[in-house]
């Protein structure tokens, strides 16, 4: 038994609602002498407030109480849609088949009667850990797969499928607080020559590296890059205008002819060309539509830079 109580006391705090002070204060002794954290309500329309302000994935009510009852506020912790699951047990002294019954129609995990012996209540609060430990582990395991979902696995930016999704929302966020934003293109210059020079290993290194550099030279936290496809990135730089994207792109493009990447103990000589394009905000503009006009904006100015000798940086402002 102590062992199941060590193992059912992670941080998982719960809520007690019940208008009985006797109760509630036997129940929220027991709940602390076993390592609980517990905050106490006195009827349901006190716990819903507690809830809604607070981090509480087990809640124990009594059914009778005064303003809001047991079952109503377990309808109201359905309906509040909160990120996480919330285990309730009702914890009264009705025990009709219908009550039961009812009570789990309202949305309750778990009936307990009143009064609940302790090693009663301990092992209903083991099986609501456990299913709060599960909810947990796939909340991780989504998390991860959409991290793999949305990383480019051989330089770990960002790929396509995230930035699809992402520059729209960065248009919308560009508009709503009227800030420019601007994005860059960039593709490395013959980089089927050093696939055919070096092999494709050796490529892959390049690309690398070359993913590396630009990250190492933009801002943390504010700008994000992404792999776009082959040997293309998209660099997206929120709060920049036009003058500010070029600068970045002359910077990057410096940096990168500027020192050769070391592959197996050979010196490759990379350049690369870059193609910006920015807008600022006029309310009239669908983001989606902005965010596709962008795209291409920055890959004709790249096809400019490409076509004006290449290692070298074009950029343009939309409207
Ligand atoms: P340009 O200066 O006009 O951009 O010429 P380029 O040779 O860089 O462009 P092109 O589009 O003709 O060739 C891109 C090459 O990139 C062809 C393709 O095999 C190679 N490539 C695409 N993805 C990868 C990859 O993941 N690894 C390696 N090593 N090569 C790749
Ligand atoms: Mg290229
Ligand atoms: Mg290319």
């Amino acid at each position: 038994m102590s062992e199941r109580r060590a193992s059912c006391k992670p941080d998982f705090p719960i809520l007690i609602a019940d208008d009985n002070d006797l109760q509630r204060n036997v129940l929220e002794y027991v709940l602390r002498k076993e390592g609980h954290e517990v905050a106490v309500a006195r009827d349901g329309r006190q716990a819903i407030e507690l809830f809604t302000s607070g981090y509480f994935p087990i809640v124990i009510t009594d059914w009778m109480m005064p303003h809001m009852t047991g079952l109503e506020l377990c309808r109201a912790i359905r309906e509040s849609h909160q990120d996480q699951f919330t285990y309730v047990i009702l914890h009264s002294s009705r025990d009709g088949r219908d009550d039961v019954q009812t009570a789990m129609q309202a949305g309750i995990d778990e009936y307990l009667i009143k009064p609940v012996a302790p090693e009663k209540l301990s092992l209903r609060l083991a099986t609501a850990h456990r299913v709060l430990k599960l909810e947990q582990a796939l909340k991780r395991k989504l998390e991860e797969a959409r991290q793999l979902a949305t990383t480019d696995s051989l330089t770990r930016l960002y790929n396509r499928v995230f930035l699809d999704e992402r520059l729209p929302l960065e248009v919308k966020r560009a508009i709503r607080y009227d800030r420019p934003l601007s994005i860059i293109f960039s593709d490395i210059d013959h980089f089927k020559t050093i696939n055919d020079s070096y092999g494709h290993q050796a490529g892959d290194e390049v690309l690398k590296n070359f993913a590396r550099r630009m990250k190492e030279n933009v801002r943390d936290e504010v700008d994000w890059l992404a792999r776009y496809g082959g040997e293309e990135f998209v660099l997206i730089l929120p709060e920049t205008d036009i003058d500010g994207a070029m600068i970045v792109a002359n910077r990057l493009q410096r940096v990168v002819a500027g020192t050769p990447i070391s592959v197996d103990n050979r010196e490759i000589g990379v350049t690369a060309s870059f193609g910006a394009a920015s807008f600022s905000p006029r309310s009239d503009i669908d983001a989606a539509t902005m965010a596709m006009e962008l795209l291409g904006r920055a890959d004709r100015c790249l096809y400019a830079a490409k076509e004006g000798g290449r290692n070298r940086c074009e950029g343009e402002r939309l409207n």
